[in-house]
């Protein structure tokens, strides 16, 4: 038996062709339950959430997971094998904050995210230390009642950070959602999983033709 975490929300929506596609369907109610069957006898789902996706395929407690690239930076991915882009929820991780925002001389620059490794990474890179505020949801409100100068956030089509006043400043990254197998179940389940990669990166290559 295989386990396969999959993200609750989004990218389950945008991953449910190809499941299906590649006879892995959900049997049963993903709306309620957190395992379920998929059509194939050997393979079973968690419906989780993304932020803990990573975790459990860590710890073996799923074979392999589907989640996306931020929260894998966020997490650091070294414990994890990540062999294909699935190319679905795609958006980007961008600095937004009100237009003109300038570095600041006199205090640390102060950053909202979800994202707080994320964050201080890349500001470290450019030799800048921020001070980072760690919120759960709509950090767009962030800067507009100056609780931050900047967020970083995900943006896909900008239109949430236009309705709030909010400008691109800096981009951070690319984003996508990624396969992710757990390292001892690679090699003690090697060739079931190598099966199943393959159907998922044929899938995805016939999706993307
Ligand atoms: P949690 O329940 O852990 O807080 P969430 O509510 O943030 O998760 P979603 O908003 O569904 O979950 O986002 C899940 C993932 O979907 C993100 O980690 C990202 O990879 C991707 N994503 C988020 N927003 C977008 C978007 N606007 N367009 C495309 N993909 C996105
Ligand atoms: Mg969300």
């Amino acid at each position: 038996m295989l386990t396969l975490a999959l993200s609750k929300g989004r990218i389950l929506e945008e991953t449910l062709p190809t499941l299906q596609a590649i006879g892995l369907q959900p049997a049963g109610d993903i709306d309620r339950l957190l395992r379920v069957p998929s059509r194939h006898p050997e393979v079973q789902h968690l419906i989780i959430r993304p932020t803990d996706v990573p975790t459990y395929v860590e710890y073996g407690a799923a074979d392999f997971g589907i989640v996306g690239k931020d929260i894998l930076m966020e997490h650091g991915s070294g414990s994890l094998y990540e062999p294909l882009d699935l190319g679905i929820a795609q958006c980007r991780l961008m600095v937004a904050g009100l237009p003109g925002t300038k570095p600041l001389r006199h205090r640390r620059l102060r950053v909202a995210t979800k994202y707080p490794e994320i964050t201080r990474r890349y500001f470290a890179q450019q030799g800048k230390q921020v001070e980072i505020i760690k919120l759960y949801g709509s950090m767009e409100l962030a800067p507009l009642v100056e609780l931050a100068d900047v967020i970083v956030d995900l943006v896909a089509t900008g239109k949430t950070l236009k309705a709030n006043g909010l400008v691109v400043l800096e981009h951070i990254a690319d984003v996508s959602s990624r396969l992710v197998v757990n390292k001892a179940a690679m090699k003690t389940k090697h060739a079931a999983l190598r099966y199943w990669l393959d159907r998922f990166r044929e899938a995805t290559e016939t999706a993307h033709a």
